[in-house]
C-alpha cells in the first residue's frame, strides 16, 4: 500500500494503544492507515531519533485572539506542537459566535474546541492593569443562553467553564459554580471549574463536580492547594479522584507550583491531564507553552509515557472525543513529532522557584489531515 505521508522510524508513543516501539506511522487519506515497518509513502519523512504521538491536546489554553485581551494566536501554538487547543472559557454566550468566525474556523485544519464561559462575555477584563473576574457580578451568569449556545454548537464546545475564587467571583463563593453545574447539567456536558484564592475553598469545590468534570489548576501553589502542610494530599482531593473527578493542571501564570507537584507525586497522586493555560501574560514565563510544561513533569520524574497520556488520550477522554488523541488506524490524521533532549535545562513555576532539569521536548512538526503542517 503506497500511503500519502509515511513518518519513517521514529519512537512511536501512543498510550491509547499500549505502544511504545521504534516503527513508521502511514496517513492516507487524512487519517491514520496503519503503523508498522517499512511503510511506503509517496512522501517520506525521516523521524529517525524523534518521538512520534498522537496529536497533542492542550486542554487549556486561552486563543481567542483580538476578542479577548488574553487571548494568543492559536497557530503560535501549533507550531508549539498541539493539533487541537482547547480554549477554557474565553468565550461567554455573548462572544462566541466571534469566537467561531474569527478565530475557530479560520484556524482549520489546526482544531480549537473551546469550554463555553458561563458568563455572558466570557472573560472580558483580564490583562496587566485591568482584573475583573467575569464571576464577580452574577448578572452577567448566563444559564439559558449558554445552553442555547452550546446546543447550536456541539461541535466545538465540549463543556461547560466556570472560574470561581476571589479573583474570578470576587464574593460570590460558590453561586456560579452551582450555576455552571445546573448548565452542564441540562446540556448533558462536562464542566471545567477553575479555582484560585478561598472563597471559595477546595473542598467546597470539589464537593459540587461530577464523575468526569475537570478541576484545572489543580497542583496550585498555597492557598486552596491540593497537598497538605504535612506533605499528604487532602482527603477531598483523594475521595473526589475515586468519584471520577478530573485533575488537569493548567499552568498559567499563578496556578502551579513544584513545591505541591512534588509532594503530590511523592504521594502517588499524578495529574490525569497536563495543560499549559497560556494566555497573553504567561506566553513568555512561566507558562510558554505545553512541551514547556510536559518538560517540568519529565524533570520532576513523571514518566514519558504518562507525560503523553496526559496530553493525548486523557483529555480527548475528558472531552469524550475518543476520535481524538490516539493513532489508531482508521482515526484522525494527526500527530506530532517531538524531540527529546537530555541536559540541564532551567525552568520556574508561578512562585519564582527555579528548577534545574534534566529534559526538554521541543516541537518538530505537526501532522494534520494526513500531512505535514507548514503553518
Ligand atoms: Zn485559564
Amino acid at each position: 500500500m503506497q500511503h500519502d505521508l509515511v513518518l519513517r522510524g521514529g519512537r512511536v508513543i501512543d498510550p491509547s494503544q499500549g505502544v511504545d516501539a521504534v516503527m513508521d506511522v502511514g496517513f492516507q487519506n487524512g487519517r491514520v492507515a496503519g503503523i508498522g515497518a517499512e511503510l511506503s509513502g509517496a512522501e517520506v519523512k525521516d523521524v529517525r531519533g524523534l518521538i512520534v504521538t498522537p496529536g497533542l491536546i492542550d486542554l487549556h489554553t486561552h486563543v481567542y485572539w483580538g476578542g479577548t485581551s488574553l487571548g494568543v494566536d492559536p497557530l503560535r501554538l501549533a507550531r508549539g506542537g498541539c493539533t487541537t487547543l482547547v480554549d477554557a472559557g474565553s468565550a461567554g454566550p455573548g462572544n462566541y459566535p466571534g469566537f467561531l468566525e474569527h478565530v475557530i474556523r479560520p484556524s482549520a485544519p489546526v482544531r480549537v474546541l473551546a469550554y463555553l464561559n458561563v458568563s455572558f462575555a466570557g472573560i472580558y477584563g483580564f490583562a496587566r492593569r485591568i482584573m475583573v473576574g467575569e464571576s464577580g457580578d452574577l448578572r452577567l451568569m448566563a444559564p439559558a443562553e449558554a445552553v442555547e449556545v452550546a446546543n447550536a454548537n456541539r461541535d466545538t464546545i465540549v463543556g461547560v467553564k466556570v472560574r470561581v475564587g476571589l479573583h474570578a467571583s470576587q464574593y460570590s463563593g460558590v453561586i456560579p459554580l452551582d450555576i455552571a453545574r445546573q448548565t452542564a447539567e441540562e446540556l448533558g456536558l462536562p464542566m471545567m471549574v477553575h479555582l484560585d484564592h478561598p472563597p471559595p475553598t477546595l473542598e467546597d469545590v470539589l464537593a459540587r463536580l461530577r464523575p468526569g468534570d475537570v478541576l484545572t489548576h489543580c497542583f496550585r501553589p498555597f492557598p486552596n492547594n491540593p497537598s497538605t502542610a504535612e506533605g499528604g494530599v487532602r482527603e477531598a482531593v483523594i475521595e473526589a479522584r475515586k468519584r471520577g473527578i478530573l485533575f488537569d493542571i493548567g499552568h498559567g501564570m499563578g496556578s502551579f507550583a513544584f513545591k505541591t507537584a512534588r509532594t503530590m507525586a511523592a504521594n502517588g497522586f499524578a495529574p490525569d491531564c497536563i495543560s499549559s493555560d497560556v494566555h497573553a501574560l504567561c506566553i513568555d514565563g512561566p507558562a510558554f507553552d505545553l512541551l514547556t510544561t510536559m518538560s517540568k513533569f519529565l524533570c520532576l520524574g513523571m514518566k514519558l509515557d504518562d507525560v503523553i497520556k496526559a496530553t493525548t488520550a486523557a483529555p480527548a477522554k475528558a472531552m469524550r472525543r475518543s476520535d481524538l488523541g490516539s493513532l489508531r488506524p482508521g482515526g484522525v490524521g494527526e500527530a506530532s513529532i517531538l524531540e527529546l533532549s537530555h541536559g540541564k535545562f532551567d525552568y520556574v513555576d508561578v512562585v519564582g522557584e527555579r528548577l534545574t532539569g534534566d529534559w526538554r521536548l521541543e516541537p518538530r512538526g505537526i501532522v494534520l489531515n494526513g500531512r505535514l503542517w507548514n503553518g
